[in-house]
């Protein structure tokens, strides 16, 4: 089992999903909560979770 990990490129904490859908859906509800100031912009958040995620397994 793995699962998919982004960290939040402003406070730094890690979020983590089963796919990348459901991560960009983690990040964009994060960013809602912690950061109402940030850039959810849709395209935005795919693009960081495709470039910066990560496959972390359970350990
Ligand atoms: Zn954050």
């Amino acid at each position: 089992m793995s699962k998919r990990v982004v960290e939040c490129n402003i406070c730094g904490e890690p979020l983590a999903a089963a796919t990348d859908e459901e991560l960009s859906r983690r990040v964009h509800g994060h960013l809602e909560t912690e950061h109402e100031e940030a850039d959810r912009d849709e395209e935005h958040i795919r693009k960081m979770v495709a470039t910066e995620a990560y496959d972390a397994g359970d350990a």
